[in-house]
C-alpha cells in the first residue's frame, strides 16, 4: 500500500469547531467511545469464532489496555479485537464515520444550545479529536495475511494512510492530548473517568500509568533454594492485575442465579453506599424490548437525607447517563439503580425521547414492574413490608400522587398505621360494606337530604392524626370509645390524602380534631341540647368578647373531659394551605364563621357549673368561662405567648381561692 493522503470532508473544518463546543460540557465520553470501540472489536471477533469463522488460540485472553503517558502526554486505547484492514479503515474511518458526524451535525445544528444529546452517540471514534490534536491508529486485522496500517489526521481534518508496523492482531489509538486537555494523562483522572463509564463493559479493561515506577522487587523475591515455599509466597505478594471493570454485572444474570449477598454487595460497589438497601426488585425481560435492571430501595432518614437517588441507565453495558427522566419514571429517581437498555434510541435528542412513543412504553413498564413487586410484597411478606414502611411510604406516596397508573396499583396496598400501632389497608379500613352501605342509601333517597335540602355526604370517614402528642386528648376520647385513626404526620400525607379522595369517591379524612364524633357522645334530647347550648353560647361570647363564637353542648361519655375545640376539617385544610403559601393576613373568620366551635361537656362537673342558675359568683363564672377556652384550645394547638402569659397569671388566681 502506498501512502495515501486525503482530505476527510470539506465540511468537516466547520463540523469540529462545534463538535468540540457541544461536548465540552461532557468531554470524558471521549473515552467511552474509544474504550467501547475496542470492546465492539473483540465482540465481533468472539462472533466470528463462534461461527467457525475464526480460529482463537488457546487461552486467548480477550482485553482493552488503557495507558496514559505524562511524559509524552498521551493516551493510548488497544484492543486485541477484531483489527481493520486498509479498506476497512477507508470504509468506516475516513468515510462513514465522516458522514455520521456530518449528518449528525444537520440534523441537530439548530438544537445544539438548548437540547442535550442523549449520551453524544454517533461520534464515536471522532470524539477523540475533542481532546487531541493528532490521533493515530494503528492497526492489524484478525484476517489471515492482512497488513498492518497506520493512519494519522491531524485536527480530524486532514488524514494520511500508510502501511504500519503493528505486528499483534487488534487496533492502538493513540492521542497526542490537546494543551487543553493535559488531564487525560493523569492517571486518577483517567481511572476516575473509566470507572464512570466503563465498570460494567463487557470486555477485560485494564489500566496503566506508563510513568509509574516498576514495583519495588519484594523481600523475599530471590528463590531461596533451601526454602522453596518463600518464592511462592513472592509469587503471591505480586499484585495481580486486575481490571478496573466487572464484565458480567450483577443486573445482566437472571435474578434465580442472584443471592442476597450478591445484592448488597453490588450494591455498596455501585453507589457507594454502605448503608444496607432495604429491598431491590431484579427487572429482566427480553419482549417485547430488551430490558435489565435493579433497582434498590435505599433506607432512607428523613431528618438528614434529602430524598435523593440515581439511576444509572445503560446501553449494553456502556455508561450513557444519570437520571434520565425520560426513561425513567420521575418518582423513581428517588431510587437508586440501574438500567440496562439496549434498544433505546440514543441518538436523539432529549426533547425527541420524551415524545418517543417506545421510550413511553419502558417508563410505564418499569412502573408497572415496581407496582406488581410492592403489592406482592404486601400480600406475601406482610411482615416485611410494615417493616420497610415507615422508609418507602415517602416514595410510594410520591409515586401515587405524580403517577395515576401507579397509584391505582397501589391504591389497595398503601398501608396506614392505626390508634393500635396495627397498620391496616384502605380495603380493611372500609370493611366488606362498603358497597352495602351505597346500596341502602338509594333506596331511600328522602333520607339523603338534609334541612337545606342539599345531599348528605356518603363517604366513609376516615378519621386521620397529624401531631399524636398535641392531638392526645382526642386519641384518647377515642380510644375510650373503640374509635380508630389512622396516623398521618408526614408532609406528603396532606396532599396524599387529598389525592387519594378526588379519586375514591367512597372515602373522606378527617382530622381527628375536626368534628366529636356521635360515638364519643350519649344521647341528649334536642330541646336540652338546643337550650344549654344557647346559654353557654351567650355566657361564653360576653365574656371572651367573640361574638362570632360557636359553642355546642354534648354529653360525652367520660365526664372528666370539660371543653374542647373541633375545627372543621375544610377550613383546616384551607388555612394549612394558606399557611403553605404564605398567605397570612386573610381573615379567616369571615371566610369560615363556622369554623371553629368549642365543644362543651353537659357531664362535666365545671359545665355543670356554668349552667346551674344558683351560681352567682360572677368572678368565678369569669374565670371558669375564661380558662375551659383556654384548656380547649391548649388540647388543639399551641397557645400564643400572649394568651400563654394570661393562662398560667389566671391559673394562679385560681389556686389562690382554692387556698383561700
Ligand atoms: P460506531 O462504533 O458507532 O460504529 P465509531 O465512530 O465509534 O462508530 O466507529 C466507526 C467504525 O470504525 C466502527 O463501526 C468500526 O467498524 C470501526 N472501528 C472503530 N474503532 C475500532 C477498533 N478499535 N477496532 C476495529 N474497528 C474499529
Ligand atoms: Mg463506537
Amino acid at each position: 500500500m502506498a501512502v495515501e493522503k486525503g482530505s476527510l470532508s470539506i465540511t468537516s473544518e466547520n463540523i469540529f469547531p462545534i463538535i468540540k463546543k457541544w461536548l465540552y460540557s461532557d468531554q470524558d465520553i471521549f473515552l467511552r467511545e474509544l474504550v467501547s470501540n475496542g470492546c465492539d472489536a473483540i465482540t465481533k471477533l468472539k462472533k466470528l469464532a463462534g461461527i467457525g469463522e475464526w480460529q482463537a488460540p488457546e487461552r486467548e485472553q480477550y482485553r482493552v489496555d488503557v495507558i496514559t503517558d505524562a511524559d509524552t502526554k498521551t493516551l493510548t486505547v488497544i484492543d486485541n479485537g477484531i483489527g481493520m484492514t486498509a479498506d476497512e479503515v477507508k470504509e468506516y474511518i475516513n468515510q462513514i464515520a465522516f458522514s455520521g458526524a456530518q449528518s449528525f451535525l444537520e440534523k441537530y445544528k439548530d438544537k445544539a444550545s438548548e437540547d442535550q444529546i442523549i449520551g453524544h452517540f454517533g461520534l464515536g471514534f471522532y470524539s477523540a479529536f475533542m481532546v487531541a490534536d493528532r490521533v493515530t491508529i494503528d492497526t492489524l486485522s484478525y484476517q489471515e495475511g492482512a497488513e498492518a496500517v497506520h493512519w494519522a489526521s491531524d485536527a480530524g481534518v486532514d488524514y494520511e494512510m500508510e502501511p504500519g508496523t503493528r505486528t499483534e492482531r487488534g487496533t492502538k489509538i493513540t492521542l497526542y492530548l490537546n494543551e487543553d486537555c493535559y488531564q487525560y494523562s493523569n492517571e486518577y483522572r483517567v481511572k476516575e473517568v473509566l470507572e464512570k463509564y466503563c465498570s460494567f463493559m463487557p470486555v477485560e479493561i485494564y489500566y496503566k500509568n506508563a510513568n509509574a515506577k516498576p514495583e519495588e522487587p519484594a523481600e523475599s523475591t530471590t528463590v531461596d533454594e533451601e526454602n522453596p515455599e518463600n518464592a511462592e509466597k513472592a509469587e503471591e505478594k505480586k499484585p495481580a492485575e486486575k481490571p478496573i471493570n466487572t464484565t458480567h454485572p450483577l443486573f445482566t444474570k437472571h435474578p434465580n442465579e442472584c443471592t442476597d449477598e450478591e445484592y448488597k454487595e453490588f450494591y455498596r460497589d455501585t453507589f457507594h453506599d454502605y448503608k444496607e438497601p432495604l429491598f431491590w426488585i431484579h427487572l429482566n425481560m427480553d419482549y417485547p424490548f430488551n430490558l435489565k435492571g435493579i433497582l434498590y430501595f435505599p433506607k432512607i432518614n428523613m431528618e438528614y437525607d434529602a430524598i435523593e437517588g440515581t439511576i444509572k441507565l445503560y446501553n449494553n453495558q456502556v455508561f450513557i447517563a444519570d437520571n434520565i427522566k425520560e426513561v425513567i419514571p420521575e418518582f423513581l429517581l428517588l431510587l437508586k439503580g440501574v438500567i440496562d437498555c439496549p434498544d433505546l434510541p440514543l441518538n436523539v435528542s432529549r426533547s425527541a425521547l420524551q415524545n418517543d412513543g417506545f421510550v413511553k412504553k419502558i417508563s410505564d413498564y418499569i412502573t408497572k414492574k415496581v407496582a406488581e413487586k410492592l403489592s406482592g410484597l404486601c400480600k406475601t411478606e406482610r411482615e416485611n413490608y410494615e417493616k420497610y414502611w415507615d422508609d418507602i411510604s415517602p416514595f410510594i406516596k410520591y409515586g401515587c400522587l405524580r403517577d395515576d397508573k401507579f397509584e391505582e396499583r397501589m391504591h389497595d396496598y398503601i398501608i396506614f398505621k392505626d390508634l393500635n400501632e396495627k397498620y391496616i389497608t384502605l380495603p380493611d379500613y372500609l370493611g366488606p360494606d362498603a358497597e352495602e352501605t351505597e346500596e341502602k342509601t338509594e333506596e331511600k333517597p328522602e333520607e339523603n337530604a338534609d334541612a337545606a335540602g342539599e345531599a348528605v355526604d356518603n363517604r366513609k370517614k376516615i378519621y386521620y392524626v397529624t401531631d399524636p402528642v398535641q392531638q392526645s386528648q382526642y386519641i384518647n376520647l377515642f380510644k375510650e370509645n373503640g374509635l380508630n385513626a389512622v396516623i398521618l404526620t408526614e408532609k406528603i400525607d396532606q396532599p396524599f390524602i387529598n389525592s387519594l379522595e378526588a379519586k375514591n369517591d367512597k372515602i373522606k379524612f378527617v382530622r381527628i380534631d375536626a368534628e366529636v364524633d356521635d360515638a364519643v357522645a350519649t344521647e341528649l334530647s334536642e330541646e336540652e341540647q338546643k337550650a344549654m347550648t344557647e346559654k353557654l353560647e351567650k355566657l361564653f361570647r360576653t365574656v371572651l368578647d367573640k361574638e362570632n363564637l360557636t359553642v355546642k353542648v354534648t354529653n360525652l361519655k367520660n365526664a372528666d373531659v370539660s371543653s374542647m375545640l373541633t375545627i372543621s376539617e375544610e377550613s383546616r385544610r384551607m388555612q394549612d394551605m394558606m399557611r403553605m403559601y404564605n398567605m397570612s393576613g386573610a381573615d379567616m373568620s369571615s371566610m369560615f364563621p363556622n369554623a371553629e366551635t368549642l365543644v362543651l361537656n353537659a357531664q362535666n362537673t365545671l359545665v355543670k357549673y356554668l349552667l346551674n342558675d344558683d351560681n352567682t359568683d360572677e368572678v368565678r363564672k369569669d374565670l371558669f368561662v375564661k380558662q375551659l377556652y383556654d384548656l380547649a384550645r391548649i388540647a388543639n394547638a399551641p397557645l400564643s405567648p400572649e394568651d400563654m402569659t394570661k393562662f398560667v397569671a389566671r391559673s394562679n388566681e385560681m389556686m389562690k381561692l382554692l387556698a383561700e
